[in-house]
């Protein structure tokens, strides 16, 4: 598309000389001023809110928690969701509490020796135009919050959004207040309420079969053991792949401490979501890995396990008669096997963003919830579908598929369908070469031509999950 023509965008060439890739810089204020309530104040519902406060839009925030902030450990932060926290003017603070790993590894479980590599730093950058990143989630986290602050976002705590009237846009708390809205937009997560309400019927989150174990490890107590530097050295991706499970450790907070990530088979009681573990649940369970990870889970001192669920694609993000939308983990929950889950959240916001930055009056609201949906929803459907798919080629046991999976991953330059779906050429430009707000200029431009349903589609994507 040719975005110059956008005129109420401004870019900049910030292009290498050899590419004509151009950036958005500022979002445009639109000509109508909207009051917009957001369910949730998670890494989706407060960039929404950022970016639609610098639209010129009335923005308040409501979420059940009584103090702000993230559970959890790392995230990693691709180029999509970089360059829209470039636009909303986050980007920086983000990487002053980051780190950006150089390249991507795949070491045998067993072994550890090492049968893949992809390089990140200069590649990304080059490639893509945005950073690659690692980041503690409570710190980017803060991040959001400091920079609704920073604009005034109203953020209201201990607000949990239990009813909805579509009928006036109105949100009721559990402590009877209510908000009404010219829009209503449910961030409210994976167990989100408001998508039971839009659909009209109790929508419960998937069982994916897995769990995710979290924990963190100061970097200083790793450089007692040489056969760890590999680790600290040097930021990277590190993953093993092995029989029913991978496990993913990478650097954070510029490097003093690490993130270790282990996706491996549910064994938490039926309506258990989380729960307390330790080493010793670790050590017992990887006895058989590669050792150095057993000298890695040995300088662990607190751990928990999540159960992983996800989404089915639903038949609508958008309430049929009323300005109600939702986004995010509320729409379209996925395993983290491809490291996109928040990138989507961020995605959907900015072209939410985008679009609501155009409106010019009131009448326009809901088509412009439906184009958002009609945006979105094919790209994080087949992030969903992908992230389930590299549950299969991660977990694969030992045998004839495994052998073909390495013997593929070992055949470079990789080709259309490599196991590595971030490496595969055509997967990866989808993953990481989608621009959000570009998305959503290219939107608008069709909705002014009287198209309401603009679709996302992205030819040549490797979707067929066999190897
Ligand atoms: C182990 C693991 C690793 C991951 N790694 C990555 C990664 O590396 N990269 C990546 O991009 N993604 C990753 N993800 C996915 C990512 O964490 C989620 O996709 C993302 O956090 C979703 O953001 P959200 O704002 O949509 O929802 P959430 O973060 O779930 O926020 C929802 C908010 O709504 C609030 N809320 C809920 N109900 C109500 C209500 N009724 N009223 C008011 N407030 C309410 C909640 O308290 C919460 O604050 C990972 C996920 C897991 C489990």
């Amino acid at each position: 598309m040719t975005i110059s023509e956008a005129p109420t965008i401004n870019h900049d060439s910030t292009a290498d000389s050899n590419s004509s890739y151009t950036s958005f810089t500022t979002i445009a204020t639109a000509p109508i001023s909207l009051d917009i309530i957001i369910v949730g104040a998670g890494l989706g519902g407060l960039t929404a809110a950022i970016g639609l406060t610098l639209a010129g839009h009335n923005v308040t925030v409501l979420e059940q928690a009584a103090e702000l902030g993230e559970v959890g450990a790392g995230i990693q932060i691709p180029p999509p969701s970089s360059k829209i926290l470039k636009t909303i003017g986050c980007l920086d603070s983000v990487l002053s509490k980051a780190i950006l790993p150089y390249d991507f590894k795949i070491f045998s479980w067993k072994s550890g020796n090492l049968i893949s590599e992809q390089n990140l730093i200069p590649y990304v950058k080059d490639q893509y135009h945005g950073e690659y990143i690692h980041v503690h989630r409570a710190d980017y986290h803060r991040v959001l919050v400091e920079r609704c602050e920073e604009l005034n976002v109203k953020v209201l705590l201990n607000s949990r959004v239990d009813h909805i009237d579509f009928d006036s846009n109105t949100v009721t708390t559990s402590t009877r207040i209510s908000y009404t809205g010219d829009i209503i937009v449910g961030y409210d997560g994976i167990k989100s309420e408001l998508r039971s309400f839009i659909l009209g019927y109790p929508d419960l989150p998937y069982n994916t079969g897995d769990l995710a174990y979290r924990a963190l490890i100061d970097v200083e107590e790793m450089k007692k053991y040489d056969e760890l530097k590999f680790l600290y050295e040097k930021p990277n991706i590190n993953f093993w792949w092995g029989p029913q499970s991978h496990i993913v450790v990478y650097l954070l907070q510029g490097g003093k401490t690490c993130n270790v990530v282990i996706l491996s088979p549910d064994n938490l009681e039926p309506g258990v979501f989380v729960e307390h573990s330790s080493k010793e649940e670790l050590t017992e369970l990887f006895k058989d890995w590669d050792p150095r990870l057993i000298k890695l889970f040995e300088l662990i001192h607190s751990t928990s396990k999540w159960k992983l669920q996800n989404s089915r694609e639903l038949s609508t993000w958008t309430h049929k008669s009323s300005n109600c939308i939702i986004l995010g983990d509320a729409s379209h929950a996925t395993l983290p096997y491809l490291a996109s889950g928040a990138s989507s959240a961020l995605e959907d916001a900015a072209v939410l963003t985008g679009l609501l930055s155009h409106i010019e009056s009131k009448d326009q609201i809901h088509p412009i919830l439906e184009l958002t949906e009609s945006l979105r929803k094919w790209r994080s459907t087949q992030i969903v579908k992908g992230s389930t798919q590299c549950q299969n080629i991660y977990h694969l046991k030992d045998g004839q598929d495994q052998l073909i999976r390495d013997s593929k991953l070992a055949d470079l330059p990789p080709k259309i369908g490599y196991p590595n779906r971030w490496a595969d050429p055509s997967f990866q430009q989808f993953l990481w070469g989608y621009e959000a707000f570009d998305e959503a200029e290219r939107g608008w431009k069709e909705f002014k031509k009287g198209n309401h349903s603009v679709k996302y589609h992205f030819d040549n994507l490797y979707e067929d999950s066999k190897l």
